[in-house]
């Protein structure tokens, strides 16, 4: 991965009919992994998309897939997932019986291990398997539905996050998820997070795809510097 900032644009807010052109517009525009969220009607009322549209993805780009997983148990489907394509594989604390062999399992399929818990989760919950994960991914809104407002009491979290990873070595990447625009990017990013996922300001960007991503890659570039009194 050359960029030091990873822009992972959710198809959550794509256009589902133009998906490959909106992917491929993605791509040329300097996005860095194609962001797919899983949801089951069930770990969150929401159902969106599975291993089929992963695939179909998988055919138009060379991105990485960074596959998020708002599934109840999802150790049935990590197979599907990988075989799909996916390059992520993202799980929830809250939706795992056995995090650690769930995470074990991902690794053992070839894709890098992430784990995520929601906005009331304490950080505490995923602190003994941070030294397994590739990815940490927090959420900055509730999970379930593309273009809510950020949640400013997750930037505390992110802090902390980065924090818990420093100390211990860790090369995984902290990504948010959740209302990132070109306004609340600065903020997480001052917090240490180094990879982010936005939906509605990508795909809904008023001038277009290329433009929003722009614009956000802009944010990414200027210098805000790291806090450390978060
Ligand atoms: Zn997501």
């Amino acid at each position: 991965m050359n960029n030091e900032f990873i822009l992972a644009p959710s198809i959550l807010s794509a256009d589902f009919t133009r998906l490959g052109e909106q992917i491929a517009e993605c791509e040329a525009a300097g996005a860095d992994w194609i962001h797919v969220d899983v949801m089951d009607g069930h770990f969150v009322p929401n159902l969106t998309m599975g291993p089929f549209i992963v695939e179909a993805c998988r055919r138009v780009t060379k991105l990485p897939l960074d596959v998020h997983l708002m599934v109840e148990s999802p150790e049935r489907l990590l197979e599907a997932f990988a075989k799909a394509g996916a390059s992520h594989l993202t799980v929830h604390v809250e939706a795992c019986p056995d995090l650690r062999s769930t995470l074990q399992e991902i690794k053992a399929l070839g894709c890098a291990a992430g784990v995520t818990l929601n906005p009331d989760t304490p950080i505490a919950s995923i602190e003994p398997v941070l030294h397994m994960v590739d990815l940490a991914l927090v959420l900055t809104v509730h999970p379930g539905y593309s273009g809510q407002a950020f949640l400013p009491e997750t930037t505390p979290k992110v802090a902390a996050l980065r924090r818990m990873l420093d100390a211990i070595g860790s090369p995984a990447w902290l990504e948010v998820d959740g209302g990132i625009s070109a306004q609340t990017l600065p903020e997480v990013r001052a917090a240490g997070a180094n990879a982010f996922v936005a939906a509605h300001a990508v795909f809904d960007y008023p001038e277009g795809i290329a433009a929003g991503i722009k614009v956000l890659r802009e944010q990414l570039n200027k210098n805000h510097g790291l806090r450390r009194d978060l």
